[in-house]
């Protein structure tokens, strides 16, 4: 009982203090705290984290030749690094400017077929906590702007809960993110997964002013911060909702 209620109380002082980290602009003394904060929740959670595209698919060309494979690549990276640091096991799709077919020929017609099967596998066989998909969006109309957080419904609102904590904090931490996740997308690897899964749309790319954003250092790291916090949220919310210090309630 006094086990579960210091469990409960330090959950408590968790969200608290993840709720102080999102609600402003981090610098780095802070974010390192948050860090060891977020390890409560994170610590011994397995995650893929799967970054769209790579090699002779570059996804959404941006202007001046921004690439999306690059600039989600580049955030899947840094979320690796906080998730690792906080002590979760992360597995990544890819970690470098590579297809996922496994073909030695780049150019097979069946590549993407492939590339996309084996993502799927990927999750499948390392029976993760959860999975996050990360691109970036690209819009007929040049004005469409903000990251956001799609999911496929289903039965428990698992997919639903993960995407909306996604995007709780991308609208607290990143400038015009949008207001709401959307369940309007097919993708294979979401349709396939066994496990609570979204993808992050970080930006729109077709969009200049958040392709100059998308494509500066600071930014796509204030996007994986945001993700991250997400994700430690996610599981506080799991573990509260899996009845975990409930006898101290
Ligand atoms: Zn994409």
């Amino acid at each position: 009982m006094a086990f579960l209620a210091l469990k409960f109380s330090r959950r408590m002082a968790v969200i608290l203090v993840l709720s102080l980290f999102s609600a402003i602009l981090v610098g780095q003394g802070l974010r390192a705290a948050g860090q060891r904060v977020a390890q409560t929740a994170l610590v011994g959670r397995v995650i893929v984290v799967d970054a769209g595209h790579g090699g002779v698919d570059p996804g959404t060309v941006g202007p001046g030749g921004i690439l999306e494979k690059d600039i989600v690549l580049d955030i899947a990276l840094r979320l690796q690094d906080l998730l690792e640091k906080a002590g979760a096991k992360v597995v990544m799709t890819r970690t470098t400017d590579t297809d996922v077919s496994g073909y030695e020929d780049p150019w097979h017609p069946n590549r993407y077929k492939k590339d996309i099967y084996r993502r799927a596998e990927i999750v499948e066989e390392t029976s993760p906590d959860v999975l996050i998909s990360i691109h970036a969006n690209a819009d007929r109309s040049p004005s469409s702007y903000g990251a956001q957080v799609f999911y496929r419904p289903d039965s428990l609102g698992q997919n639903k809960r993960l995407a909306e904590t996604i995007q709780g904090e991308l609208k607290a931490l990143v400038d015009g993110a949008r207001p709401n996740t959307s369940d309007d997308i097919r993708q294979f690897i979401l349709e396939k997964s066994p496990v609570p899964a979204a993808t992050v749309e970080v930006g729109f790319l077709s969009n200049s002013r958040e392709a100059r954003l998308l494509n500066t250092p600071d930014y796509r790291g204030r996007v994986a911060w945001a993700i991250f916090i997400g994700l430690a949220r996610y599981f506080l919310e799991s573990d509260r909702l899996a009845g975990i210090g409930a006898e101290a309630l």
